[in-house]
């Protein structure tokens, strides 16, 4: 049998270093053809020593004669800078494109690989919030399987094997909570981001550390869903369940319940989509009842985490809003991150950048990308006038 030929966009972050982990479990099935990553140099060329890609690609320019003058000597092709990540995205060599890239800059090299009718196993689930409605058309022009990767998409697509679209009722969400969940308004005024860094259950990059404790993530997901589901927004439920175990549900149209369950852990739902319509055997940690004597489920309090609450308002509305709010997001999230804005900030800039965002009810792929710089400039703008 070929081997599965894996272009990895994002290597060097917790969902590209998990996948080339069960890539390195399963050598037998997989192989790597393309691993790019921002500007960490170092991990993509002792990736690239050990996986030996055909090409990797480095986004940030600067960093290209570093990489080349390693690799070039062992046969990989270096290329550098956003739009060779892109290109390379089209490449017929690669057989699934892992999209782990983190934020908007994953909506051009993902696009261009569904537009040459390449497979998606999807990380990174800003491409979808921002330009949900192309990205899916464009699949289904190409007939190109898009297979989730966040835990609870996976855990939805798992339930829906067998099952017709049609016959869902609603899809249920679990959420963990986050570091501060049962916290309110006072508390969260003060934290900072070494504690909101600190999820409960999952170890995962920074930006979706945050979005996890403001549940701005969980949001972004309703969305993902939407799209990855074709569902309206009254069919998507969150319901908060502290241990993530159960990793989501579907409810069907005569009553019945399917959940998918396991242990935390990332591996699983890549393993899942990199292997699919396989599944693959592996020795990971079991779950244990014995160790769980209570799984617990309570509502979201959309009071306190406001973003979550935005976000719902954003799916609702559908056309360019949640572009805008995943704009002035990825903003307020880098600026928390370097101590510019306090915890709750974050979410009224998300307002206010909604409120002067013109909406656009059908955007084009044109005005998604104005849409984004828009929202990026003036959210920056309000951070400014904060710190
Ligand atoms: P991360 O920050 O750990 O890694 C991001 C990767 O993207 C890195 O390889 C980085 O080099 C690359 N990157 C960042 N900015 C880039 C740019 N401008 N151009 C090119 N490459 C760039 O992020 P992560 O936690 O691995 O998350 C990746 C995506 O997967 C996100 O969309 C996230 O929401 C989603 N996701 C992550 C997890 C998780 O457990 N980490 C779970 C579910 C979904
Ligand atoms: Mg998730």
């Amino acid at each position: 049998m070929n081997k599965k030929r894996i272009g990895i966009f994002g290597s060097t972050g917790s969902i590209g270093k998990q996948a080339l982990e069960v890539i390195a479990a399963h050598p037998q099935l997989f192989e790597v053809e393309v691993l790019t990553a921002h500007a960490n140099a170092d991990l993509l060329i002792t990736q690239a020593l050990q996986f030996k890609p055909n090409a990797v690609v480095i986004a940030d320019e600067s960093k290209y004669q570093e990489v080349k003058n390693v690799l070039f000597d062992k046969g990989i092709k270096v290329f550098a800078g956003p739009q060779a990540m892109v290109e390379v995205a089209t490449w017929n060599t690669i057989d699934l494109v892992l999209a782990a890239i983190v934020g908007f800059a994953g909506l051009a090299p993902t696009l261009a690989a569904i537009d040459q009718g390449t497979p998606v196993a999807l990380a990174n689930k800003e491409t979808l919030v921002v330009a949900g409605d192309i990205v899916m058309a464009a699949a289904r022009k190409k007939q190109v399987p898009i297979i989730p990767v966040d835990s609870e998409h996976s855990a939805i697509f798992q339930c829906l094997q067998g099952e017709p679209l049609h016959k869902i009722e609603k899809v249920i969400l679990t959420a963990s909570g986050g570091p501060f969940l049962g916290k309110k308004t006072n508390y969260l005024i003060n934290v900072k981001k070494d504690h909101a860094l600190q999820h409960p259950n999952w170890s995962m990059g920074a930006k979706i550390s945050i979005d996890s404790a403001t549940l701005m993530n969980k949001g972004l997901e309703m969305i993902e869903a939407k799209w990855l589901f074709g569902l309206d927004a009254d069919q998507i439920e969150v319901v908060i369940h502290p241990q993530s175990i159960i990793h989501s549900m579907v409810q069907f149209t005569d009553g019945s319940l399917k959940a998918q369950m396991g242990l935390p852990d990332m591996k699983l739902p890549i393993q899942y989509a990199m292997g699919y319509p396989g599944r693959l055997d592996n020795d990971f940690p079991r779950f244990s009842f014995k160790n769980y004597p209570a799984l617990t489920f309570e509502q979201p309090d959309v009071k306190t985490f406001r973003n979550l609450a935005i976000a719902i308002e954003a799916l609702k509305k559908g056309g360019n809003t949640a572009c805008i709010m995943n704009a002035a997001n990825e903003e307020v999230v880098h600026a928390f991150l370097k101590n510019r804005i306090g915890f709750l900030q974050m979410t009224e800039i998300i307002e206010e950048t909604i409120e002067k965002i013109p909406h656009i009810e059908l955007p084009s792929l044109h005005d998604y990308y104005q849409t984004d710089t828009a929202a990026r400039e003036h959210a920056t703008s309000l951070i400014n006038s904060l710190s």
